[in-house]
């Protein structure tokens, strides 16, 4: 008999898709991938570099779960330049990448019943996280019309007296928006005086495509109270397969969190961690250069998804995806995703993936190639027309 807990875990949507994309492939039909947000660029040289010595160098036995010092001190430093606080180390937990900290931050916050705020649509993490966790997830809802920012009175209106944790995501995945600064502070406002954690999910801090700046809520209880910011080393600097992440909290619930982690991993591999000190501290050419890329594909991408029939797309500002409404199409978001792959042979995903207010709407990622992008968008053009 399996437990209750993991009868509630679901997992993420977008792993079934590809392997459902990829057995297409096998079979020899050919698919454009647009549905994982997993960078097509190479991990930069200066980083790979840096594991390879730490591995030469014998960095390669157990290391402090929270993560070894000369990271810790990495991350202090770049939480001042860009965030303008600097974290105590004890704030600091280095995890393998930003998932398990949605998971942990859930854990160590949340008991069974207690209820979650979430954008939807959201990263799908934060829903089995939740139920994996015995908590209940409670959409806030994200409207086309607000360019799909998250709004603080739509966040703060679902407060219930069962309300522990509240997950902000800027810039979102899926779909690209930025909350306005005003609104992320009234949001942590509001959790830091009901006494409420805020996670702040800050993966793609680094992706924002224009000339805007990122904004995070840290600095206003320099993450000492409530707040807890999530960063990834996965989107970025191009390392999903390293396993690269970090939270930086309030010392009580960190403690905890470094306590359960430890529990399952033991620790991040020291050599993993010099990558990481790298990956901040080294050249960021080629970091800045994928930026650019990015912001040179969501362009001609989206110019390319409003060129056909049905459809009509946002300009997301930042992340690596555009999430597009398909309501013309008369298609529900699962039929439209289905059309796509099994007729056109383009991967994407249902709306549906990321919540309850999915429904309508598919996303795309441009972490792809610019001839791939051209080579779906005609594709689509194929199946459902041009305007
Ligand atoms: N948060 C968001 C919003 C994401 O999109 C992702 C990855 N898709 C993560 C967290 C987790 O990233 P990882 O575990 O790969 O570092």
């Amino acid at each position: 008999m399996l437990s209750d807990m993991a009868n509630r875990v679901d997992g993420q949507p977008m792993f079934k898709l590809l392997q459902e994309a990829q057995a297409l492939e096998r079979s020899g039909k050919s698919i454009i991938h647009f549905e994982l947000g997993d960078p097509d660029f190479e991990t930069p040289e200066n980083i790979g570099n840096e594991a390879i010595k730490a591995i030469k160098n014998g960095h390669t036995h157990y290391a402090p779960s929270r993560g070894i010092h000369e990271f810790h001190l990495a991350i202090q430093k770049t939480t001042l330049k860009s965030r303008s606080f600097k974290p105590n180390l004890n704030q600091i937990l280095v995890t393998p990448g930003g998932n398990p900290v949605i998971f942990l931050a859930i854990a160590c916050s949340a008991n069974l019943g207690d209820e979650v705020i979430i954008p939807d649509p959201g990263f799908p993490t934060y829903f089995s996280a939740i139920n994996a966790c015995g908590a209940r997830a409670v959409s806030a809802k994200l409207y086309e019309k607000n360019n799909f920012e998250l709004q603080a009175d739509d966040v703060i209106n679902l407060v219930t007296e069962r309300t522990k944790l509240i997950i902000i995501n800027s810039p979102s995945n899926p779909t690209g928006a930025c909350m306005q600064p005003e609104q992320i502070n009234l949001i942590a406002e509001y959790a830091i005086k009901n006494n409420i954690y805020l996670l702040s999910d800050e993966i793609y801090a680094r992706l924002i495509l224009g000339d805007e700046k990122f904004y995070s809520p840290g600095h206003i209880d320099e993450c000492k109270e409530n707040i807890i910011i999530l960063n990834g080393f996965s989107k970025a600097f191009a390392m999903t397969g390293w396993r690269l992440g970090v939270a930086i909290g309030p010392e009580k619930i960190i403690e905890k969190m470094n306590l359960m982690l430890n529990t399952i991993v033991s620790c991040v591999p020291p050599f993993i961690q010099y990558a990481g000190i790298e990956a901040l501290d080294g050249d960021q050419t080629a970091i800045l250069n994928m930026r650019d890329k990015y912001q040179e594909r969501r362009d001609i991408f989206v110019k390319g998804l409003n060129s056909i029939k049905g459809i009509s797309c946002n300009m997301p500002r930042g992340a690596m995806y555009a999430f597009l409404s398909i309501k013309d199409t008369k298609l529900t978001s699962d039929e439209f995703a289905h059309k796509c792959l099994y007729d056109a042979g383009v991967a994407l995903l249902p709306g549906t993936s990321f919540g309850i207010y999915g429904e309508g709407y598919a996303r795309v990622t441009f972490a792809n190639s610019v001839a791939n992008i051209h080579e779906g968008i005609k594709r689509l053009q194929a199946i459902f027309g041009s305007k």
